[in-house]
């Protein structure tokens, strides 16, 4: 059998889903049997930086002109485009700065010097191309890159949870932050698939994933301010890492 050539890139970003790839330990023997890595700079000293690609992973935002280029010739050279870990999905992180003047915000980081540098809004691979598959999480679930691998091995999309981080929280039996103990939790708006693991070791979920599906938030904003959040405390919260979703930016402009 052929095996998929693959490509695992990293635009802006911390790698950590390479990082959570290289940690599926017990698997990657098996992993490497069936798929061809072709590019994996992060694993590998030899790369391939033209051959046609089955699928292409892609971690990281877009943040700068050369993240833009790079992201559409790895859309040229591959079958499937795969969005990795919540900054490639929704700007993740980088994003919490597309607020503050570009001008500003080098020169507080970098001094005179970040005049020179060349920055964008950070933005989510959609914004530029075609993505055929989203894989959320700071970072990824090991599970789930591995579902995914051995749908794609088969010629299929996995199926990924598309209900809230809640349903996880209540099926563990986890005590309800939020109602139980008057804590800013995300839980009802954002993604699941980690387990509800913040909530089972007692923190409120910060929304890591980014939102789920026809997340109500204008409702989770009420029962909030409700709770006697205020609104900068609330913002601040779903901002962190998913201040470029739509559903998000719609909050906002209402507020
Ligand atoms: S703790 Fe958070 S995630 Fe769990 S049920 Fe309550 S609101 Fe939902
Ligand atoms: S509970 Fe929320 S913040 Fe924690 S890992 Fe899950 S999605 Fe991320």
């Amino acid at each position: 059998m052929v095996k998929p050539k693959i490509g695992i890139f990293g635009l802006t970003g911390c790698a950590g889903e390479q990082i959570m790839i290289l940690n599926c330990e017990d698997q990657l023997i098996d992993i490497l049997g069936a798929i061809d890595i072709r590019y994996f700079p992060t694993a590998m000293t030899k790369n391939d930086e033209e051959c046609e690609l089955d699928i292409a992973f892609v971690e990281g935002a877009v943040v700068q002109p050369k993240d833009e280029e790079l992201l559409k010739k790895i859309r040229q050279r591959s079958k499937l485009l795969i969005a990795i870990g919540t900054c490639a999905v929704w700007g993740g992180l980088p994003a919490m700065r597309n607020d503050v003047p570009r001008e500003e915000f080098l020169e507080k980081v970098y001094g005179t010097k970040g005049k020179s540098f060349k920055s964008i809004p950070a933005q989510p691979l959609k914004n530029f191309v075609k993505v055929d598959l989203s894989i959320s999480g700071c970072p990824i679930e090991k599970e789930q890159f591995l579902k995914a691998v051995a749908s794609l091995l088969h010629g299929d999309l996995p199926l990924l949870p598309s209900y809230a981080v809640c349903t996880e929280c209540k099926m563990n039996e986890y005590v309800c932050m939020l109602v139980g103990e008057n804590k800013l939790c995300l839980g009802p708006i954002t993604i699941a698939g980690c387990g509800a693991r913040c909530p089972g070791y007692n923190i409120p979920c910060h929304g890591c994933r980014g939102p789920v599906d026809e997340a109500n938030v204008a409702s989770e904003v009420k029962i909030l301010k409700e709770k006697g959040f205020t609104l900068r405390d609330i913002e601040n919260r779903l901002r962190s890492f998913a201040a470029q979703a739509e559903i998000l930016q719609e909050q906002f402009k209402k507020e």
